[in-house]
């Protein structure tokens, strides 16, 4: 698979379509092996970056997802500016979508693990209604350690083709790493709070702003506390930026 390394973090640089494709090969290959994919923001790959060992732990977890998409503008101008690939975005919004289609397409069966309990449940809701042929299951994200093994056998019994995680990273990413064998599902994704959007509880940015890669003003503009973990985009540039000067250098 074609991939652009930043920051250490390896890239797929094939187009959304061609992701899209694998990714529904992956979810009918029911036996073939568990898969882990990583939609990785700026965020992700700063915390990634550091030495202290949580951040290699977290890195290390990152390595060994099948497949890196680029979430968000800031991948695709950080690739602009080592010269790489990535062209367009592969946005966990959009892969959350296009999956449950294909699952309701199969009669798959897709759980939802993650969100507010009131905001699982308005978005099991809104997917039965909106994807009837598709099976959900859902259960929200704010649980204490002591009920992680319920929720694991809750997935277990229930034996989903696609597991969308949203507890926000790294937890999401940790959770899908450290469970991935036992639970054995074919495709299993970590969607940051895509569950609160199903739910219609978050709305999304408007489409123009989505296509024009300005999602991310929607956001601090409709959520301001955003604004701290927004200053990691500039950061990431700047960080880029040096990796380009340093290699033009050598
Ligand atoms: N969340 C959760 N359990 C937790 C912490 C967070 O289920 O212990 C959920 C939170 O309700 C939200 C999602 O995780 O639905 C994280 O959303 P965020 O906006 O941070 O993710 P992003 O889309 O920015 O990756």
């Amino acid at each position: 698979m074609k991939q652009q390394y930043i920051k250490g973090i390896p890239f797929c640089s094939l187009e959304y379509k061609q992701v899209v494709h694998i990714l529904k090969d992956w979810l009918s290959e029911k036996n073939e092996k568990p898969r882990f994919i990583v939609t990785a923001n700026p965020e992700i790959v700063m915390s990634a970056k550091e030495t202290a060992s949580e951040s290699v732990h977290f890195k290390n977890i990152l390595l060994s997802a099948d497949i890196i998409t680029a979430d968000g503008i800031g991948i695709i101008l950080g690739s602009k500016i080592l010269n790489g690939q990535l062209k367009e975005r592969v946005t966990g919004a959009d892969l959350t979508y296009d999956l449950i289609e294909y699952c309701n397409q199969n009669s798959y069966r897709v759980f939802l693990f993650g969100a507010a309990p009131e905001n699982n449940e308005k978005a099991i809701k809104n997917l039965k209604i909106n994807y009837p042929h598709a099976i959900f299951q859902g259960q929200h994200g704010f649980i204490g350690k002591e009920q992680i093994e319920e929720v694991k056998d809750q997935i277990k019994q229930f034996q989903p083709h696609l597991l969308l995680v949203g507890l926000g990273s790294p937890k999401q990413e940790m959770f899908i790493y450290d469970n991935l064998q036992e639970l054995n599902v074919p495709l299993s994704i970590g969607i940051g709070g895509m569950i609160d959007i199903i739910s219609g509880n978050v709305k999304r940015a408007p489409k123009v702003m989505r296509d024009t890669g300005t999602e991310w003003l929607y956001r601090l503009v409709t959520q301001p506390k955003r604004i701290k973990r927004q200053l990691v985009l500039p950061k990431f540039l700047l960080s880029v930026i040096a990796d380009r000067v340093r290699k033009t250098a050598n």
